[in-house]
């Protein structure tokens, strides 16, 4: 009996033992940084990070964003033909056509950027810009572009703040968000994440991120890339509580006898625009720098250096064509 009974207690003592340490490996409450990285919304790499108050509530939180993302793709995209911004361009030419509060707000920005660019950023660049297939190296001749071209002008887009609808012009006027729209879906993923009480995050989708906070007293590192060198880096920046964007005519294009066709459209020619390799822009959100980046291929590096040293809110780092690279007034070129 008494043997029986102490064999008892210790069995019974090795099972607690047993479940202290399950709990200790399990440890459901412990703070962690969660991350992961999904392709293929948006037509693109989405990445999140973010510090977590255990594993199961970062991977909720993930989760949120991701879902968020494709709600704006799903209403953005030109690629669907289903996406609210589809619909506005088969049919604003026809009349006004009623819209969101979330896709006007962002055309209304937008068109905001065309008047800061000098035109530069236009999302009718979209009237010329569907003939290309970077992907099928398609590209449409000269009568094509010269038919169509003067359909590009912001001024063409008319909203109505009132009634929540936009008209266009004209025919043939077609708008597309892909300069702006992964900007805006990482700045949402971003407000997901706040909503939760996330405090330290970066949410990326291709060449746009944002950062909230900082990594325990370091900042992130994001680095922009080589325009030729794909793993080499020109630069690595330090952040916290910021945006940046980078674009590259190396991103989306085709080569063809000696001439880069890519993705970033000059408004006035509806070609290619080649002033600059690649620019990165650092500001407050990332709709803000992703909508920035495209004007330095269009004016160049000293008009759009202008512009971006204008703007307080901004900073820039342009690559131009033979291999400077350029900043804005509130950055320094690293020392040599
Ligand atoms: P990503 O698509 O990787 O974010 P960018 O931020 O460089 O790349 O944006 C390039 C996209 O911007 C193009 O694919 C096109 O959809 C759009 N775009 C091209 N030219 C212009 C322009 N002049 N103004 C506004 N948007 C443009
Ligand atoms: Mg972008």
């Amino acid at each position: 009996m008494f043997h029986a009974a102490a064999r008892y207690h210790e069995a019974m003592k090795s099972r607690i033992t047993l479940i202290v340490c399950l709990l200790a490996i399990a440890s459901p409450a412990r703070a962690e940084w969660v991350e992961r990285v999904v392709d293929g919304i948006m037509g693109t790499r989405i990445a999140v990070e973010l510090w977590a108050t255990d594993q199961a509530s970062g991977n909720a939180a993930i989760d949120a964003v991701l879902a968020e993302m494709r709600r704006v793709d799903a209403a953005m995209s030109t690629y669907k033909p289903t996406s609210e911004l589809s619909q506005v361009n088969r049919e604003a030419a026809l009349g006004p056509v009623k819209i969101t509060d979330e896709l006007f707000a962002l055309l209304e920005t937008s068109l905001q950027y065309s008047r800061d660019t000098d035109g530069a950023f236009d999302i009718t660049y979209a009237s010329v810009g569907y003939m290309y297939d970077f992907k099928v190296r398609k590209r449409p001749d000269e009568s094509s572009i010269r038919q169509a071209l003067p359909a590009i002008d912001y001024r063409h887009v008319l909203l109505d703040p009132k009634a929540r609808t936009i008209r266009f012009k004209r025919s043939g006027v077609r708008v597309d968000l892909g300069g702006i729209g992964k900007g805006h879906a990482v700045d949402r993923g971003i407000q997901v994440l706040q909503s939760r009480g996330i405090t330290r995050a970066l949410v990326t989708a291709g060449g746009d991120s944002r950062i909230i906070g900082d990594r325990f007293g370091n900042p992130w590192v994001v680095g922009i890339r080589h325009p030729d060198r794909k793993d080499e880096v020109i630069a690595k920046i330090p952040l916290e509580d910021a945006a940046l964007s980078t674009s590259g005519d190396y991103e989306r294009y085709f080569d063809e006898n000696g001439v880069r066709y890519h993705h970033i459209i000059d408004p006035h020619t509806g070609r290619s625009a080649s002033k600059v390799r690649s620019a990165t822009i650092i500001g407050p959100t990332a709709t803000r720098t992703d909508g920035m980046s495209k004007t330095a291929f269009v004016l160049g590096p000293e008009r759009a250096l202008a512009i971006y040293n204008q703007l307080e809110d901004i900073d820039a780092i342009l690559v131009t064509p033979d291999g400077r690279v350029l900043y804005t007034k509130g950055l320094e070129a690293p020392k040599p």
